[in-house]
């Protein structure tokens, strides 16, 4: 055997649970043909956040919160991990009436959030349009920078790097471009959009979305600013839509999101659907009108149709795992899926239920 387990793919899910099998004693190797956290890692926004559109959606994004709020102090200073909380913007009564039931399930299930009225919103955040309605505040939510965390998950698992492609995965064996073969006792597919071709009867969807990143203006805003209306954006399936979403990094920077297109390959910046997506974040912060802007980007969430991630083992295989489809809380629920990897592979007992995640679900199709 030339490893305990290999993980195939290294962005933050593929170094996630590189980390959590070496913590669980075994000797990792990792496959990647590219740049380490160079994939949706790369392109994403790094918002660790607690989000309710399901019960287990809920439950993965919040057991992963609290495994960042620990990792917190270890992390180096280029993870920038900043504790800034979310601002979940009320535009009228209707998105009010959101706010309300957001913070009664919040509490229900111990997650501190307080609601904001209209003046207490225009407080906390001077820069937004005034008239709106107000907001709830998630004081635990936080930001990371992304690659910088895979850097440290690989460092911290020592496991070995091999910069090759797999071409098929089966029980003990990964198969490479290059015509040869590595064994190990298991594997795991963390491959994020390309997860299919390797363990096919799984579906995932790249889902393409633009983001902008702006010069340095520290103190614009204070948290991550998101509007209720993301919510549609994000959990409907409609082929093309925009949401306002504007994050502050530790750099005194902004980046401004976001937009979720299906049926796209072309990872080229598209200027209309771009032009749309800073409209409506100018809606919100007409401020913005005057920042400078650095750079624009594409990625593509790895989206499953019922918006979970597929967290075990594989269809078929005794010893393939996958950990993959986590579309647009990859960051967020990296460190929670690993640590139900690590449960399904050492036979540990897990603090959530892992059924929801199964790859073997049976999906209902949303398309
Ligand atoms: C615009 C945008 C904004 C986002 N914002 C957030 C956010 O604020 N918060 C959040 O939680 N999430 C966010 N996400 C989602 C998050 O980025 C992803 O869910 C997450 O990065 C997925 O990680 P991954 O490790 O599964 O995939 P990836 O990072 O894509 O890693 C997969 C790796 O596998 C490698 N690979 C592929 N095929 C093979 C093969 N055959 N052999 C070997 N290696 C292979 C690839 O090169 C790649 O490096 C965002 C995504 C986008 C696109």
């Amino acid at each position: 055997l030339t490893a305990d387990a290999i993980v195939v793919g290294a962005g933050i899910v593929g170094a996630a649970c590189a980390d959590e099998l070496a913590r669980g004693g075994m000797k990792v190797t990792v496959l990647e043909p590219f740049v380490v956290g160079g994939g949706a890692t790369a392109a994403g926004m790094g918002h660790v956040v607690v989000m309710d559109d399901s019960e287990a959606q809920f439950a993965l994004t919040r057991f992963s919160q609290e495994i960042w709020q620990a990792l917190a102090p270890q992390l180096p200073r280029d993870a920038e991990y900043t504790p800034n909380g979310t601002l979940w913007v009320a535009a009228d009564e209707e998105e009010m009436a959101e706010v309300r039931r957001k913070h009664q399930f919040y509490a229900a299930r111990g997650v501190v959030t307080e609601p904001l009225d209209a003046v207490s919103l225009c407080q906390a955040e001077p820069k937004l349009r005034p008239g709106l309605a107000g907001g709830l505040r998630v004081p635990g939510d936080s930001v990371v920078y992304p690659p910088a965390v895979v850097r440290f998950l690989l460092a911290r698992a020592k496991a070995r790097l091999v910069s090759e492609t797999a071409v098929q995965v089966a029980d003990g064996r990964v198969d490479l471009a290059s015509g040869s073969s590595l064994t190990a006792g298991v594997i795991i597919n963390a491959t994020g959009t390309a997860a299919p071709s390797l363990t096919p009867g799984i579906e995932i969807i790249p889902r393409k979305g633009h983001l902008l990143i702006t010069d340095r203006y520290p103190g614009f805003v204070r948290h991550q600013l998101v509007e209720l209306g993301y919510l549609k954006s994000a959990h409907g399936h409609s082929q093309e839509s925009v949401a306002f979403n504007v994050q502050p990094r530790a750099t005194g920077q902004l980046i401004i999101g976001s937009s979720r297109q299906y049926g796209v390959q072309d990872p080229r910046v598209e200027p209309a659907l771009l032009g749309r997506m800073l409209r409506r974040a100018i809606e919100y912060l007409p401020g913005l009108a005057d920042l400078q802007t650095v750079r624009t980007w594409t990625g593509f969430r790895p989206s499953t149709p019922d918006n979970l991630p597929h967290i075990g083992r594989a269809p078929g295989f005794q010893q393939v795992y996958v950990a993959a489809g986590h579309e647009g809380l990859g960051i967020t629920t990296a460190l929670g899926t690993a640590r139900l990897i690590g449960d399904c592979i050492l036979n540990r007992p897990s603090p959530i239920p892992r059924d929801p995640y199964d790859p073997s679900r049976v999906v209902p199709h949303a398309h």
